[in-house]
């Protein structure tokens, strides 16, 4: 059974708690992108920053939860760009959690840029070319200099938590993905739900290697997906859009 309740975190943000054994996912909503708790005995995982200057909204989160920035042992960010990274350095400088990323997007954040990723429509596309004219002075951060690095897999066992992380590419070459207790996963950009049929991404480096990444998280058997912008979803919807994704790719390549 999974219970949902909705716990006020602050101001007009409201957050979402899901109850499952031992851990807890709670969303907490920033306006142009979630960051997430996973909150197992009484310590957190942090997944995701939000932009610049969110940092007093996640911490209030937290205490409205019963806990304080040094309950974070962990920050873990799904990729590099600005409006997942923005206030990393003052949560870092909070709490003292360790930060870990992936390792292909390392240097973006020692750099404080992620990029602007390529758009998947012809709309995205205009946009695209405008964000990476404006490069750093659009999508920068403070950098921050990456405690752990990882390649593949990660465990989370040594954080108190039944889960793990797993690359994800696509969105962008670092994207990662949190599994926890092999029923929940918490997505990034990887799956995007903003729009009512599709979640797949406006934007994304790589399709094929996104589409790839989204049979990889079916696999995975998770029934409940928490994407970076927009709300949490089952697998139903994930099912029908990864139809979608695949006839779509099928047609790419026959032309
Ligand atoms: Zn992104």
């Amino acid at each position: 059974m999974i219970l949902t309740n909705d716990a006020k975190s602050c101001g007009s943000a409201e957050g979402e708690m899901e109850t499952r054994n031992q851990s807890q996912i709670v969303r907490v909503p920033l306006g142009r992108a979630n960051a997430y708790f996973v909150i197992s005995e009484g310590q957190a995982l942090l997944i995701d920053t939000g932009t610049k200057r969110n940092e007093q909204k996640i911490v209030q989160a937290l205490g409205n939860l019963g806990l304080s920035p040094s309950n974070i042992r962990l920050i873990i960010l799904t990729h590099t760009h600005y409006d997942h990274c923005g206030s990393l350095k003052a949560l870092k400088d909070m709490t003292g959690a360790r930060i870990v990323v992936h390792h292909n997007e390392a240097t973006c954040l020692r750099e404080g840029y992620g990029g602007f990723p390529k758009g998947t429509t012809r709309l995205t596309k205009a946009i695209s070319l405008i964000g990476r004219t404006m490069g750093k002075r659009m999508g920068g951060y403070d950098p921050v200099s990456p405690d752990i690095t990882i390649r593949e897999r990660f465990g989370l066992k040594e954080y108190g938590t039944d889960g793990y992380i797993l690359p994800t590419p696509g969105h962008t070459a670092g994207s990662m993905s949190v599994i926890i207790h092999n029923r929940y996963a918490i997505v990034g950009d990887t799956l995007f739900n903003v729009f009512r049929k599709s979640l797949f991404p406006p934007f994304a480096d790589d399709e094929e290697e996104l589409l790839r990444s989204w049979e990889k998280l079916y696999d995975t058997a998770c029934r409940s997906f928490y994407p970076g912008h927009g709300n949490s979803f089952e697998i139903d919807k994930f099912r029908q859009s990864l139809e979608t994704g695949k006839k779509r790719k099928a047609k790419a390549s026959a032309k």
